[in-house]
């Protein structure tokens, strides 16, 4: 069964944006309401209403902590975070662009962010399989140097900062389907190629940024952002053509290691503050093909595996499998890999075994045929110097395809043809005839020991027992040499 993650805190729930009127400030003319419109009551009912579905006891609770400030630094200027520290400090008050905060604010907004780093640290420990956050202050308008929108910090910019830093990972993506342009996640990555940004949102719903589709990143981030930008009263269709045409095509040619999904429901037919038309299913499909789109890319390694484990057999030497992806899948590859080294070692330790053996053999071999000389029946000393010939060709063929199997021979392209010719000029001999047939389309590439000791086979058949040669080229093949045998040639 797969496991969600699941992380919150009271703490964000007492985040407090003040006395508003939806996201004005009260004055003058502007009469307040009870509550900013960013406050605790939309989530708390989300939180609620997973409480009281059961829904809850089946997601495994992740601890909660607060970002450290070496982690806020990461993407946010000193400046911005002792602003926000002074205001909190100070009573509460605006900390940036329509981001007000009350005195715990920098509590809050450390742990807000903090939330969204423990979801990446279950995922990446593997804990989990994917995590959700449910935090305020949110995190997408927040730049480097400002608070933004309701935002303070940028919580799901620093979550894929996070999983590059700690964890090493180099593709990241962040796919925001909020219904406002996310300008800080756009502002920390867009000279970055080591996250793909990904928005489709309201065209012009948040009139301090722009967040147009020719807004592509910077410099080496160039291509790396990606916006969709929608006009407003678009439903369920233009979402999911925006997936099947931008989102879903980009993923899988970014093969991310993680994805990151500040996942704002404001595109949603009743907020108050978008003019969207999406719907509870329309959030549950673009989940789902996010959630595709990674499950995907983890069986694509496993799919090489296979093919590796297969191919292994024919060839020992092929290049290792390439060891990304998650972090089970990298483990598997590396053992993979390892084995395929161990195979190869133990089969090159025997080989070199073997060919000490087979070299050795030439010694005794020699001393033979010197004795042989001194042999004084005619008769029986060619014999004899026939069969320590034969020997000592076999021995010879042994070392020789010890040398191929060894494994280091390079492959080198043989001119067939040409070779063809020298091996019809050394058949030739009386009664014999040797032909060559059809001509190489290409040179043949391939082991030079394995070739000649293929040769020398039919070389020595026919000198010992006479017959015809044809040397053939097969176009895939390379050359092959048939031998006739005489009819009444002795075994
Ligand atoms: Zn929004």
């Amino acid at each position: 069964m797969s496991r969600t993650g699941f992380v919150t805190d009271e703490l964000c729930f007492w985040h407090d944006p003040g006395n508003y009127a939806l996201m004005l400030p009260p004055g003058g003319f502007v009469e307040p309401l009870n509550r900013h419109i960013e406050n605790p009551e939309p989530k708390r009912r989300l939180l609620n209403l997973l409480t009281a579905s059961g829904l809850r006891d089946r997601l495994v609770a992740l601890p909660s902590r607060d970002a450290a400030e070496h982690e806020l630094l990461r993407l946010h200027s000193a400046r911005h975070l002792e602003h926000v520290r002074a205001v909190a400090a100070a009573g509460g008050g605006e900390t940036g662009i329509g981001a007000p905060i009350s005195r715990n604010g920098w509590d809050a907004a450390r742990r807000s962010a903090g939330c969204a780093l423990a979801a990446v640290d279950a995922v990446m420990a593997g804990r989990v399989d994917r995590a959700y956050a449910l935090t305020r202050p949110p995190g997408h308008h927040a730049e480097p140097d400002r608070a933004m929108g309701f935002c303070i910090f940028a919580n799901a910019a620093l979550a894929a900062e996070h999983a590059i830093r700690v964890h090493g990972l180099e593709r990241v993506a962040v796919i925001d389907w909020d219904v406002h342009f996310r300008n800080g996640t756009y502002r920390c990555f867009e000279q970055r190629a080591d996250v793909l940004a990904i928005s489709i949102h309201q065209q012009a719903g948040y009139l301090q940024v722009s967040g147009e589709a020719d807004e592509v990143g910077t410099g080496a981030g160039l291509g790396y952002s990606l916006n969709v930008p929608l006009p407003p009263g678009c439903g369920d269709g233009a979402y999911r053509d925006a997936f099947d045409r931008i989102v879903l095509p980009a993923l899988e040619a970014y093969r991310p290691q993680l994805i990151v999904v500040p996942c704002g429901f404001d595109a949603g037919r009743f907020d108050p503050l978008g003019r969207m038309l999406l719907d509870d299913v329309s959030f549950r499909w673009m989940t789902r093909a996010v959630m595709d789109v990674a499950v995907r890319w983890v069986v694509r390694p496993l799919r090489q595996l296979t093919q590796a484990a297969e191919a292994l057999g024919r060839d020992l030497d092929r290049a290792p499998l390439p060891e990304d992806g998650p972090l089970e899948v990298q483990q598997a590859a590396r053992a993979f890999n390892t084995m395929q080294q161990r195979l190869a070692g133990f089969i090159n330790d025997r080989t070199r075994v073997l060919a000490a053996l087979s070299h050795d053999l030439k010694t005794p071999l020699t001393r033979m045929r010197l004795r042989a000389e001194l042999m004084d029946d005619e008769e029986l000393r060619s014999k004899f110097e026939s069969d320590l010939g034969e020997m000592q060709t076999m021995v010879e063929q042994t070392l020789e395809f010890m040398r191929g199997l060894g494994g280091n021979e390079p492959r080198v392209p043989v001119d067939v043809d040409a070779l063809a010719a020298v091996l019809q000029a050394d058949q030739a001999a009386p009664g014999r005839t040797s032909r060559i047939e059809g001509q190489a389309r290409a040179p043949w590439i391939g082991s030079a020991s394995l070739l000649k000791r293929r040769l020398g086979i039919a070389r020595n058949i026919t000198r010992g027992c006479g017959g015809d040669v044809a040397l053939r080229n097969r176009p895939e093949d390379g050359l092959a040499a048939v031998v006739s045998l005489p009819r009444t040639a002795a075994p």
